[in-house]
């Protein structure tokens, strides 16, 4: 009856409409709307006072924006028209007014039942949005996490703004050739700009992986830009086989996000002809991009070492043996300008090979992620170490680099 009797006091208060009565009671009672409950609280009412229970004409709590919502979900499915979504999530800037009227109601009409506003009219622009889709013969869900399409309504603009998430594929490229990066690298010289020294492409390097794969995506997706997020990147001197290595493309404001993944790998393999390939594409959740990008996976490597002096059989398969194990490694100097200059413990799991001259020999090692390759070979300067190069007593450096296998389970 104490809810009885506040919902008169309310009712006496001023012109309030179902739902607004309703949502001071919100928790009160299942299956019903709020419109439903703040009817069924004013019929009482009226019942009391022996007169019609009529809605007002004008609310003063929610200044009729339950009447907007309509209007308003018309907006947003305007701004969404040519873009495909299955899940969306609406957002509600209250005006000042509204939040001064919820204030008041706090301190004035106190509920432990009540339910704030602003979801209130969320569900109603989440509900008048399905209803406008179901009219087109169309379906979307509300996902609170990862929705596709994320409008803000703005009470006291009267707006509605969207957010058009980007679209996320997985996959695995190879790549078949030495001398492409996996990113666009700007020119080192003119930063981008274009000169002599890049012959006015602004690059370091004619394409990258990135620029292989990417275009494809955004093409089939009709998107705005994107990214591709490698597992951990080779250097550009480097092959990458085997089953090649993960990655993730992110495409911008996609207008469509159901692909035929097929036809977008083999546009890319026949455009990136013998270079790049890219294998076991699927649609991937945005959450796989932290992932791939803090993948720590082992890898197989096959590396070429050519030795400053000559080497003998039994001293080679010492040092390989010595090898395996913990290795102590510092940032190598060829990065330590882009990279936090730090001491990384990492395992050598196995290595083996034979030397193909006293100066020549070919290897194959199993190694933790993130262990630099050409350092263990070369001791850089005693920035790694064991090293192959300390251990043998003879300078030592890699001439050609394989990553034949990235040892991940995604
Ligand atoms: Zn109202
Ligand atoms: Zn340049």
């Amino acid at each position: 009856m104490e809810a009885l009797e506040r919902a008169f006091e309310l009712l006496s208060a001023g012109p309030i409409c179902d739902t607004c009565l309703g949502r001071r009671f919100a928790r009160l009672g299942k299956g019903l709307t709020n419109s439903e409950r703040g009817r069924a609280l004013r019929v009482v009412w009226a019942l009391e006072r022996g007169e019609e229970p009529a809605e007002p004409g004008h609310c003063w709590v929610c200044d009729d924006v339950f009447v907007q919502a309509e209007g308003f979900a018309r907006k947003a499915l305007e701004l969404v028209r040519g873009y495909e979504f299955e899940t969306f999530l609406f957002g509600v800037h209250l005006s000042p007014y509204h939040e001064a009227v919820e204030d008041f109601l706090r301190k004035r009409f106190p509920s432990p039942w009540a339910e704030p506003l602003q979801r209130d009219v969320n569900r109603a622009l989440g509900r008048a949005f399905e209803e406008l889709l179901g009219a087109e013969g169309r379906e979307a869900r509300v996902d609170f996490r990862h929705p596709h399409v994320r409008f803000t309504v703005d009470l006291w603009k009267g707006d509605v703004e969207v957010y058009i998430a980007p679209a996320y594929f997985y996959g695995r490229y190879r790549k078949l050739v030495r001398g492409i990066p996996q990113t666009h690298w700007p020119c080192r010289e003119c930063r981008g700009k274009g000169c002599p020294r890049c012959n006015y492409t602004g690059k370091m390097y004619p394409t990258s992986v990135e620029e292989l794969i990417l275009p494809a995506f955004l093409e089939a997706c009709g998107g705005e830009g994107g990214h591709l997020h490698g597992a951990g990147r080779e250097d550009v001197d480097a092959r990458m086989l085997g089953r090649g290595r993960p990655f993730v493309v992110e495409v911008g404001r996609p207008r469509r996000r159901t692909l035929d993944l097929e036809a977008v790998a083999e546009r890319i393999n026949r455009a990136a002809a013998e270079r790049v390939e890219v294998l076991d594409l699927r649609p991937a959740p945005p959450d796989l991009v932290r992932k791939v990008k803090d993948l720590k996976a082992r890898k197989r490597y096959r590396a070429r070492i050519s030795f400053a002096a000559p080497v003998e059989e039994n001293d080679f398969r010492q040092a390989l043996d010595e090898l395996v194990g913990e290795i102590r490694q510092r940032t190598p100097t060829r990065v330590r300008h882009r990279r936090a200059d730090l001491v990384r413990v990492r395992r050598v799991h196995g290595i083996s090979g034979r030397l193909l001259s006293p100066t020549e020999a070919e290897v194959e090692i199993l190694c933790d992620g993130g262990l630099y390759v050409k350092e263990l070979i070369s001791g850089d300067e005693g920035g790694t170490r064991p090293s192959l190069s300390e251990l043998l007593g003879a300078a030592a450096r890699v001439t050609e680099l394989d990553v034949l296998e990235v040892l991940d389970e995604l």
